[in-house]
């Protein structure tokens, strides 16, 4: 007979969505079970996940409320400028052809305190998310464990493991990211391409400091962001076109190194390779719909967008935001809390924003990705259009910030 565990809530998927999941439903006094195929060990090396994420200021509300943020924050880099150049910045190997127009981000602008966001190394998110769902009762980690099937009913949905295990709950939350498992088997269709292109990450160190600025050079390949990071270092997310990126990863340090000194150009002086480079194949996945009976979609598997605009995770963070609160408003007057009927209002409250954010960065990067004279023509002018007015500037800081719409609880602004 397989051994059956009862919860509220069953999160598939324990990555940076499902965790921090776990964390928001438990407060809310949902019991959770999160299940991963991976080791969470092997998920807190340093060679899993070289990245590193700018948590806006509205998603890191949400950390701080649930007591995540001092661990966090000694080691997150706050976000004060933010300089997009159409081109790269000047240095000593520009041949005159580098483009001038650049706009400038000044967090002050909207508040003298507040960064723009942190950038924060995703090693440390994990470590910290997963130490806080150890120390949580209510929260139950079955890892590394295989999802065999899954069976929804009237009532609940059961979760069969490989091991023989059983776990059951009125609600299922998939976080099982990009290419959801869940999602397919419930034929909910995604909205999916290929960029041709790929992320190439990696840590450099260098002479001078970066005092909080984060640079983006609009290449022809893609965007390369240069994002501030403590100790005198940066993350580079190099937007590379995908039939060169893998010569590039294939050079030895110092010829890796000096591309990507070509890139930065002089401003932070000479710079080195810290810790290894990762690649990551982009991609564009919409799911129509983020509900299915007994099921909500939240993080990669609602959708996963391009990096340009670093605003991924922060889509997830307000998913599972939105859903604590719907899902605790309807058990709060006895609702079934895996009955279409709730599960509604979060897809009403997530999708469209989701829907625009995505094709929003969609439509950005097929802008910037290019030397094409009239399409240059005409995104610098939108550029210097942004660059002179204050209210446009401040909304593009504001969804920079993800403090834009209606935010859920967790997100909401202090009086
Ligand atoms: C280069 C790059 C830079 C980025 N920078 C930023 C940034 O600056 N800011 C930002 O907000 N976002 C950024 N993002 C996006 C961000 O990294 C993702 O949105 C985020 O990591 C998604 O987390 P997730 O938990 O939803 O999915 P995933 O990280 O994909 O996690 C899914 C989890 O589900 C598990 N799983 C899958 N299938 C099963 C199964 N059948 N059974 C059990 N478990 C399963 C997997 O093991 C995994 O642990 C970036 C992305 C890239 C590629």
């Amino acid at each position: 007979m397989a051994e059956t565990f009862q919860f509220d809530i069953a999160i598939v998927g324990g990555g940076l969505a499902g965790s921090l999941a776990a964390l928001a439903l438990r407060d809310k006094g949902f019991s959770c079970a999160v299940i991963d195929a991976q080791d969470p060990a092997v998920m807190q090396k340093a060679i899993f996940d070289g990245r590193t994420t700018a948590i806006s200021y509205a998603s890191a509300r949400v950390f701080k409320r649930l007591g995540l943020w001092d661990r966090i924050a000694p080691e997150a880099e706050a976000i004060r400028d933010i300089l997009v150049t159409d081109g790269r910045a000047k240095s000593r190997f520009d041949d005159g052809a580098v483009s001038t127009f650049a706009l400038h981000f000044d967090s002050r602008e909207l508040d003298e305190e507040t960064p723009l966001g942190w950038i924060v190394e995703n090693l440390l998110l994990r470590e910290t998310l997963f130490d806080a769902m150890d120390k949580t009762d209510g929260i139950t980690a079955f890892a590394p464990a295989k999802r065999a099937q899954t069976i929804y009913d009237a009532a609940r949905a059961t979760i069969a493991l490989e091991d023989g295990r059983e776990i059951s709950a009125p609600l299922v939350v998939a976080a099982d990211g990009r290419f959801s498992a869940l999602r397919s088997e419930a034929n909910i269709k995604v909205n999916q391409w290929r960029y041709k292109q790929t992320g190439i990450v990696a840590t450099v160190a260098h002479e001078r400091p970066h005092e909080g600025v984060a640079q983006e050079f609009f290449l022809p390949s893609g965007p390369f962001a240069i994002l501030p990071m403590t100790e005198n270092r940066s993350s580079l997310v190099w937007t590379e076109r995908a039939d060169a990126a893998d010569a590039y990863l294939a050079l030895d340090d110092a010829n890796f190194t000096q591309e990507i000194q070509n890139r930065f150009g002089d401003y932070l002086g000479a710079v080195s390779l810290v810790g290894p480079r990762w690649s990551y194949p982009l991609a564009f996945h919409l799911s129509q719909s983020f509900i299915a009976p007994r099921l909500a979609l939240i993080g990669d598997a609602a959708r996963a967008i391009h990096p340009i605009a670093g605003q991924g995770y922060n889509l997830g963070v307000k998913d599972i935001a939105a859903l604590v609160d719907v899902l605790a408003e309807g058990r709060d007057v006895g609702l079934d809390i895996g009955h279409l009927s709730v599960l509604q209002n979060y897809q009403r409250w997530r999708r469209f924003d989701s829907v625009s954010l995505a094709l929003g960065t969609d439509v950005l990067n097929r802008l910037f990705s290019n030397d094409i004279a009239p399409l240059r023509l005409a995104r610098d002018i939108g550029m210097s259009a942004v660059g002179k007015i204050a209210p446009l500037r401040q909304f593009f800081m504001r969804q920079a910030g993800a403090d834009l719409g209606a935010l859920p609880s967790l997100m909401a602004r202090e009086n």
